[in-house]
């Protein structure tokens, strides 16, 4: 069917702007009710509840710091109050305070660790305890985990510790709780993206040399948008990938494949 998630409920962070939007939209048009979190920007995330209900979808808004332990739980409340149970996690929020080990802040250490890494875990714990809670369905799942990574969850990133020490974190977060959660047939799976257009990383696609610098690393010659993360999102979310627990899903273009070698080897 078009609507893989017709009925069903998600919850995605960070989802004002760049891949937690796409992935907002998408899911909305799949037939699930999102609960869209935002840190700061209202406006943005009144403006992604606004195209989903133009869609015929539902959505509300929430403001949440994931890093935040009451906030986490009222934010699920929340969820359970105005849309019904949860089904779909998608944690997705993240931040980069880059800075070569020598000039790095204990803040800028603390920052990027508490909402990429501690914010994952508060996210995953809520979902987990209200997947919990619920009467487990026939077939199918009882949930969905999805976690947001990064090619750096693998692949070592000089100046950016902080950033590449959370994503290893939130793979190995994300394998340890498959283990855990298989038996209460909670599905547990990860989007690792390469470089896609988003405010996050700006700097890297929007002057030409910069771009032209980018690609020399991404085999399929193209920078990604997105709504490429959206769509493997989408599949995990939808039982189309059931059986499929445990993985780091690589959407990147081929970053992962060491393209130096194509010149360098
Ligand atoms: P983005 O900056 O557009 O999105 C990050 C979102 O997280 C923003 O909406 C921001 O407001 C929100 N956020 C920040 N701190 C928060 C907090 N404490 N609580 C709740 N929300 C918070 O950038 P993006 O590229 O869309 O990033 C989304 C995710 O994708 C991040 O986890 C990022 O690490 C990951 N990622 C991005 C790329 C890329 O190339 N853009 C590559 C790999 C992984």
């Amino acid at each position: 069917s078009d609507r893989p998630l017709e009925g069903r409920v998600a919850l995605v962070t960070g989802a004002s702007s760049g891949i937690g939007r796409a992935s907002a939209l998408r899911l909305a048009k799949a037939g699930a009710r999102l609960l869209v979190n935002y840190y700061d920007d209202r406006q943005s995330a009144e403006d992604v509840v606004a195209q989903i209900a133009a869609a015929g979808g539902s959505a509300v808004a929430h403001q949440t710091d994931v890093s935040d332990e009451n906030q986490v739980e009222t934010m699920f409340e929340r969820c359970h109050k105005d849309l019904g149970p949860p089904d779909v996690l998608v944690a997705n929020a993240g931040i980069q305070k880059d800075a070569d080990l020598i000039s790095m802040s204990a803040d800028d250490w603390d920052a990027v660790l508490s909402t990429n890494l501690r914010g994952q875990f508060l996210c995953a714990r809520a979902a987990a305890r209200a997947f919990c809670a619920r009467e487990r369905p026939s077939d199918g799942a009882s949930g969905n985990i999805i976690f947001m990574s990064s090619v750096h969850d693998s692949i070592p990133w000089a100046g950016r510790s902080n950033y590449s020490a959370a994503k290893g974190g939130t793979l190995m977060l994300m394998k340890s709780l498959a283990q855990e959660l298989g038996p209460d047939k909670i599905r547990v799976n990860a989007v690792s993206p390469g470089a896609i257009m988003t405010d996050i990383n700006r700097d890297a696609w929007e002057d030409e040399d910069s771009r032209q610098d980018l690609l020399k690393l991404i085999p399929y010659g193209r920078v990604g948008e997105p709504d490429d993360i959206a769509r493997a999102v989408l599949w995990l979310a939808s039982d189309e990938s059931d059986y499929v627990h445990g993985h780091a899903l690589y959407v990147d273009g081929g970053m992962m494949l060491y393209p130096g070698f194509r010149e360098g080897g």
